[in-house]
C-alpha cells in the first residue's frame, strides 16, 4: 500500500485543555482536518504560529488525542505497529541535560530491548552518532557542550535508536542559523532516502519545507485550506492564504502580489471569525465568505482548496472547472 496513514478526519471538536503547560478555556484547535502521508514520502503542514499544525504533530505521535474523528496507521515492517518517533523545535529543551550524550541515545535501545548487551548498545549509539555526522567520542559530552545543528543532530540519533520508520517533526530547524538549517535538511534528506523512512514534517515556513516535501498542506485556524503536491502548489497557489505566504518568499511568482493583503495577527482559535476564518485578512472577502464555511474542492491537478472564490483568486472567471468535493 503506497498510504502510509490517512491520518485524519477529526469533524467534531476536541478539547485541548492544556496548551504549553498553560491551563485555558476548552477550544476547537483542529477541526475537520484530513491528510493522508505518502509511505516514504514527505507530507508538510506549514502555518503561521497558533494555527494549530503542532497540535496535529502531537496527535499523530499520541501526546494529544482526538475527541473525535480518527488516526489510521498502515502497518509497519512486517506487519508490526508502526513505529513513529518525533523530533522537536527545540533540541536542548528535548534532551536530558544531565545525560551524557551515549545515554541519551542508547535510551530507546534499552526501552524497546533492541540490542541485548552493553557492548551491543555501545557499538549502536557510535554508529547512530557516525550516522548523523558525529563523532562516536562525542557520547561521552554533555548536551550543553554542543551547538545548536550539533544537538538537533543528537535527538536525530536518538530518535533514529528507536528504528522508527515514521518520524514527526515539528520545525526541527526553526531554532538554527540558516546555513546550519541547510545542513540540517540535507541529513534529513539522505537519511530518509538511505533509511526509507516516512516524515510529517511541520514548519511555518513554506521555503524550508518546499525541498523536503512530497505534499503540501497549509493551515489556518485549525483547519488546511489548501493541500497540494509540492510543485503543483509553487506554480499554482490557489487560496489567498497560501498567496500570502509565498508573497513573503522572494523569487517565487505569486499570482497576486500587487494586491493589498491584510497582514497583521493570527486571530484567536480560541473564539475563530465566523465563516471562512482567513476572513478579516483576505483580500477577496465578501459577505457569504463572513457567513458560510467554504467547502473542500479537489482539483484535477491533485489539489483541494477550501475557498468560496478560489477562481477569482486565480483569476479565472467564477465557475471555472474544479472536480467534485
Ligand atoms: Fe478569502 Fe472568502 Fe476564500 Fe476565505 S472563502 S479565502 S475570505 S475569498
Ligand atoms: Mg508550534
Amino acid at each position: 500500500a503506497s498510504h502510509l496513514t490517512r491520518v485524519f478526519d477529526v469533524s467534531e471538536p476536541w478539547l485541548n485543555r492544556v496548551i504549553e503547560g498553560k491551563p485555558r478555556r476548552s477550544l476547537r484547535a483542529v477541526d475537520d482536518i484530513d491528510f493522508v502521508v505518502p509511505r516514504g514520502g514527505c507530507l508538510s503542514l506549514v502555518g503561521e504560529s497558533g494555527c494549530g499544525k503542532s497540535t496535529v504533530a502531537r496527535l499523530v505521535t499520541g501526546l494529544y488525542s482526538p475527541s473525535a474523528g480518527e488516526l489510521r496507521f498502515a502497518p509497519g515492517k512486517g506487519g508490526k505497529p508502526l513505529a513513529a518517533q518525533m523530533i522537536f523545535q527545540d533540541p536542548y529543551a528535548s534532551l536530558n541535560p544531565r545525560w551524557r550524550v551515549d545515554a541519551i541515545i542508547a535510551e530507546p535501545l534499552r526501552e524497546l530491548r533492541l540490542r541485548d548487551s552493553e557492548a551491543a548498545i555501545s557499538a549502536r549509539v557510535a554508529e547512530l552518532l557516525t550516522t548523523v555526522g558525529l563523532s562516536p567520542t562525542d557520547g561521552r559530552k554533555y548536551p550543553h557542550e554542543f551547538s545548536g545543528g550539533q544537538r538537533q543532530r543528537i535527538s536525530i540519533a536518538r530518535a533514529l535508536a528507536g528504528e522508527p520508520e515514521f518520524l514527526i517533526c515539528d520545525e526541527p530547524t526553526s531554532a538554527l542559523d540558516v546555513s546550519v538549517q541547510a545542513q540540517i535538511l540535507n541529513l534529513m534528506r539522505e537519511l530518509q532516502d538511505k533509511m526509507g523512512l516516512t516524515y510529517l514534517f511541520i514548519s511555518h515556513d513554506l521555503s524550508v519545507v518546499r525541498h523536503m516535501s512530497d505534499r503540501i498542506a497549509v493551515m489556518y485556524l485549525g483547519r488546511i485550506v489548501e493541500e497540494a503536491p509540492t510543485e503543483v502548489l509553487f506554480a499554482t497557489p490557489r487560496h489567498p492564504y497560501t498567496q500570502l505566504l509565498l508573497e513573503t518568499i522572494p523569487n517565487v511568482r505569486a499570482p497576486h502580489r500587487d494586491r493589498a493583503v491584510k497582514g497583521g495577527e493570527v486571530p484567536s482559535p480560541v473564539n475563530p471569525p465566523s465563516g471562512c476564518t482567513f476572513h478579516p485578512r483576505c483580500p477577496l472577502a465578501d459577505g457569504r465568505c463572513k457567513a458560510e464555511r467554504p467547502a473542500v474542492l479537489s482539483w484535477p491537478d491533485g489539489s483541494r482548496t477550501a475557498c468560496h472564490r478560489v477562481e477569482e483568486a486565480n483569476g479565472a472567471p467564477a465557475g471555472a472547472a474544479a472536480g467534485g468535493a
